[in-house]
């Protein structure tokens, strides 16, 4: 990546306006899971020593054009505060006469959060008056937001041309796009792409774009089932896409002519309730009986990821293996989480990405430590598997 990063700034006694994504759960108030918020803490750290007067400003949920107190950044305000230990300022208006008082009167070392910039339906238009009033607010912008860079918004993208030689990314963002890159621009080889979930409907594009660029793509979940269906292998009750089918058809197809090696479940866990209810068992062979649905990758499966990641130098996983909340289902997705991780554990890169592999992994108590990067991006990541230029991260000022 060659773009500006916050180590090639001199932030002393500058007003650093930073694009923050923590657009976290709330419950009763307060914040019920602070991994975006942690993630954010090196850049501002660095900040903070570096003597910068710190202006944070991020999105959160989606409120519907105007304030909801419901959606309100405060309580992050306050979380923040007790992760680092000191003071942290909070504007009522991301905007406007008060967020600008707010922002000169910060001295070296503060931090003053802005409140949600989606109270404004400028930021997701992109309204260039509403870019300027929030460029007005710092001397510098970072944008370390990684999960919010598929987004053409105006904290993302249009403050951008009011920093036009500072526009810079945070330690952050940096890691992303650093390990993005290793995985998939210029990786080590072989590189294996593993993808599950529920549906293949939305990862088409990133199948398309991987079956270009990776070695092999393992595929599992509930989307493996609307491939069994494409090639005419029986699935019983299992998810389908049924509107899928002939995009499914189209893949194997491509992946076949390319001489990729596309490989699908060789066995399922099988039951006839999704919820756990009922009991279980292992298939015989790929095909799933009628009355039963496929909820996990079988052990045969498990034990053939295994020797397709055996040789990995790089592995990009996302999607749960199956249908992982359930415990009797969970299995595979462990497995094969503890196999990506032991990928990087012979000096490889892991990456791992996306809302549900990541709580798969907290899930299986296995630290992010494990893998070579954990993604806080879901849709960002996704767009990246696709190969979509990232409208957050190609606005960010060209590295020196
Ligand atoms: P996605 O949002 O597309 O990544 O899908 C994640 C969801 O896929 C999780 O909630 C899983 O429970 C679900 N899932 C994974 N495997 C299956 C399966 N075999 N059948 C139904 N749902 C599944």
């Amino acid at each position: 990546m060659n773009k500006l990063t916050l180590r090639d700034l001199d932030v002393r006694d500058k007003r650093v306006l930073v694009r923050d994504d923590y657009n976290v759960p709330l419950k009763n108030g307060t914040v019920a899971d602070d991994a975006r918020i942690t993630a954010s803490l090196p850049t501002l750290r660095r900040l903070i020593e570096g003597g910068a007067r710190v202006i944070l400003m991020s999105h959160l949920g989606r409120p519907k054009g105007g304030p909801e107190a419901k959606y309100s950044l405060k309580p992050v305000a306050l979380h923040l505060a007790g992760l680092l230990g000191r003071e942290v300022r909070f504007a009522d208006d991301c905007v406007g006469e008060v967020a600008l008082r707010m922002s000169r009167e910060l001295r070296a070392g503060e931090v003053l959060l802005l409140e949600n910039l989606r109270f404004h339906p400028e930021e997701e238009a992109n309204d260039p008056g509403f870019a300027a009033q929030l460029a007005a607010l710092g001397d510098l912008y970072v944008n370390d937001a990684f999960g919010s860079a598929h987004r053409a918004h105006a904290s993302t993208e249009g403050v951008t041309r009011h920093f036009a030689r500072s526009s810079a990314a945070g330690l952050l963002m940096e890691a992303e796009l650093h390990y993005l890159s290793r995985a998939l621009a210029r990786p080590e080889r072989p590189v294996v792409a593993i993808l599950g979930g529920a549906k293949i409907s939305g990862k088409i594009d990133v199948l398309s774009n991987l079956l270009q660029k990776v070695d092999r793509i393992l595929i599992g979940g509930g989307m493996a089932y609307t491939f069994y269906r494409a090639a005419g292998t029986e699935i019983g009750n299992s998810l389908v896409e049924a509107d899928r089918v002939e995009m499914a058809r189209e893949v194997l197809a491509a992946a076949h002519e390319a001489g990729a090696d596309l490989v699908l479940p060789i066995d399922s866990i099988i039951s006839t309730a999704a919820d756990g209810t009922a009991p279980t068992r292992v298939t015989d062979g790929a095909a799933i009986p009628a009355g039963f649905l496929g909820g996990d990758i079988g052990p045969g499966t498990v034990k053939l990821f295994r020797e397709k990641l055996a040789d990995a130098r790089t592995v990009v996983w996302n999607g749960p293996l199956g249908i992982f909340e359930v415990p009797a289902f969970s299995a595979g997705t462990i497995e094969i989480a503890k196999a990506v991780a032991e990928v990087s554990g012979r000096g490889g890169v892991s990456v791992v990405g996306g809302g549900d592999s990541v709580a798969a992994i907290a899930q299986a108590g296995i630290p992010d430590q494990a893998f070579s990067h954990v993604s806080t991006g879901g849709g960002a990541f996704l767009e990246y598997l696709e190969g979509k230029v990232l409208p957050g991260v190609a606005a960010l000022t060209e590295g020196p």
